[in-house]
Order: C-alpha cells, then structure tokens, then sequence
C-alpha cells in the first residue's frame, strides 16, 4: 500500500485511522455480520451510529440545545436553494459575493427572490474579504448570506459581518470544524462534509430551532423542507448512512485529537509553514491578500503558466497529489484540512524549495 500526500480541494484526505477503522469493519460491523452499507437504517444498531455521530459533533461545536443538527443529502449546492425556500419569508435577501461559491448561492436566490449583492470582492478577482462592518443591509431582508471560508481562492472571515441584526447563514464547507466557531452567532451554519469530514453525499445542516418552520416558499418540496428533516432526526427517508457513519468517525478522531481548539492550533501551524514560504519565496507567490489568507486552502502561483504546469507535474510525481489550482483560477493550490499531518506540508515545502533552486 502506498498513499500520497492529497492536497485535493474535496474530496478530500481523510485521516487515515479513521480509513483503516472502517476498512476492519467493513465485513462486519462490530458483531452485527454486515457492513454498514448493507445495514438498515431504522435497526438499531444504526440508530447510535447516527445518535453518536450527532452527539459528538454536538460536542465538538458546543452547539446550543435550540439547535437542530440535520444530515442531509444533495451538497452544499442544494442548500443554495433550500435556505431561500426555508427562510424568504420577506421575500428579500442580502449576499456576500466573496467568490464562485457565494456567487453561485446569490444567483440560486434570485429565483425565489430579492437577493441583494450588499458586498462583493469580485473586482479583484475575490482576493480579499470586503469590509463588512457597516454594509447596506435591507431592513426587511430575511437573513445575510456568507461563504465564510472561499475554497477556490483562499480567504477566510476574520471576524463574522455586522449583520445589523439580521439572521446569519454561512456555507463553512471548507472550514468546518477546523478551529471553534460560536454557534449562537448563525442562524443556519451549513457545510459539504466532502471536504474537512468525510466523504461526499453528506451536507450537515445546523439551523436555530426557530427558523424550521411550516411557512416555507409555496411549492418546496417535501423534501427541500427543513421540518420534514427536523422532525424525522434526519430520518424521513433513507439518509447517506455509510457516510454519517464515516464523519462519526472523524468527530471521534477530532475529540481525541483534542478538540477544535487544538485543531486550529494545528491548523495555524500548518498553514504557517506554507504562507512563511511564499512570503519569502522569490518564485512562488501567495494570491490572497494576508489578513484574509485560508488556513485550509492554500492558493499560489509562479507568474509563468508554464512553471505552473511543470511545478504541478514534477509535484505529482514526487508523491503530491491534486495541486493544480481550480480552472477558474489557475495556478496551484494546496488545501491543507484537518487531516493533512504537518509533515505532508513540511515536505511540500522542502519540495517548493528545491523547485524554485532548479529553476531560478
Ligand atoms: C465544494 C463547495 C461547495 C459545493 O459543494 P457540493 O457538495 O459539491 O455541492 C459549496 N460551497 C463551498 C464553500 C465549497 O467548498
């Protein structure tokens, strides 16, 4: 067996304990003589995998008892619609355009309704966070749309928006559980879990009890409602079980790693060692503006499309894997989630270094 180290956007490097975990189990999950793909989802014995699974996740965010936590199916990109079917009851929206996936969000909304562009960072091809302390949020807009930490380019909120008392909604896919976050902040916090959980099919919805409600857009789906979930414990139809199972590993892996806040300890470090490089680096330079630089995804390039293409491929070969930057921006970019050990980053370095000395 041999692994390499996968700097993939997501899906994503999982850590490996929790693969060779599920690997002994996958013949026979604990005494019960099947796999948990064969299992049903209404046995018992599925029951705690899925009641563990949200109580240790629970845990890990301390999320408040008016919070629901829903395992829902459709990724991140079916949130884009069912948050305004859910929560439009005015009608009206303000979004946050800090890249392709709050975008994408934003022009999902303009099908159910008003969703206002408050801010944007577009104009430098979403290289920064716009300032958002004071923004022209409409009175009447039924929440404030964020996608808190941009994947394909590299920056992360610092500090939450003034949302002026407004409901919050955030996509985290890519940050989720990499460092505390304040749950009672949000109104809905919301992620794909392909990227720093588990492997895809999973999106985790934490919502406040009060924003699950009957009055929903007329015409949404059953199963676009939230209280269909809600009310279900995200059983109303058969869930991803073999993935819920998968991220209730990972939230065991993360409690013995210590906790979120070592996490981002870990995280910080990691991501110190790569940013150190590009700040000193006379052929490899960091895209994003440094205060709003991602702990998890790393973007960079050379200047020279060629360079690119030949650091990607010479990178492949020695054994680092997916760091070609999103074909919307080109380049490279590392993303260095939870389960990238600090070695796999040590190394990509060392190996950026002798790089940049055989072509300078
Ligand atoms: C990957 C990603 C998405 C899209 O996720 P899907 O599960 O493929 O729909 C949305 N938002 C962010 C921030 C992402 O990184």
């Amino acid at each position: 067996m041999s692994r390499v180290y996968n700097f993939s956007a997501g899906p994503a490097v999982l850590p490996e304990e929790v693969l060779r975990e599920a690997a002994e189990e996958m013949m026979d999950y604990r005494g019960s003589g099947m796999s948990v793909m064969e299992m049903s989802h209404r046995s018992k014995v599925y029951d705690t995998i899925i009641k563990e699974a949200e109580s240790d996740l629970r845990e890990l965010m301390n999320i408040p008892d008016n919070y629901k936590v829903l395992f829902l199916q459709g990724g991140a990109s079916q949130q884009f619609a069912m948050i305004p079917m859910n929560l439009m009851k005015n009608k009206k929206a303000a979004y946050i355009v800090t890249g392709q996936w709050a975008k994408k969000a934003w022009k999902e909304a303009q099908i159910y309704g008003d969703a206002v562009a408050v801010a944007s960072s577009e104009d430098k091809t979403f290289s920064y966070i716009p300032d958002c302390s004071d923004l022209d949020i409409p009175e009447d807009a039924d929440y404030v749309y964020i996608c808190e930490n941009n994947t394909i380019y590299g920056t992360k909120y610092k500090e939450l928006p003034n949302t002026k008392g407004h409901i919050l909604v955030a996509d985290v896919s890519s940050c989720f559980l990499s460092e505390p976050v304040d749950v009672t902040k949000y109104g809905i916090i919301y992620g794909g879990v392909q990227k720093n959980i588990g492997p895809a099919g999973v999106v985790i919805v934490i919502i406040r009890e009060d924003l699950i409600t009957e009055d929903t857009l007329p015409g949404t789906p059953t199963m676009l409602k939230y209280k269909t979930h809600a009310d279900a414990d995200s059983l109303y139809n058969t869930p991803p079980a073999y993935g819920i199972y998968v991220c209730g590993k990972v939230f065991k892996w993360l409690k013995k790693m210590g906790g979120l806040s070592v996490m981002k300890e870990r995280n910080e470090e990691k991501a110190k060692i790569l940013y150190d490089f590009l700040d000193e680096s006379k052929l490899f330079k960091g895209t994003v503006v440094k205060e709003d630089r991602s702990l998890m995804n790393v973007p960079f390039v050379t200047g020279s499309d060629e360079l690119d293409a030949k650091f990607v491929a010479e990178a492949k070969a020695a054994g680092f894997e997916n760091l070609k930057g999103h074909r919307s921006v080109g380049g490279m970019r590392a993303s260095i989630y939870n389960a990238m050990p600090k070695e796999g980053v040590e190394k990509l370095v060392a190996f950026m270094r002798e790089f940049e000395k055989n072509n300078a």
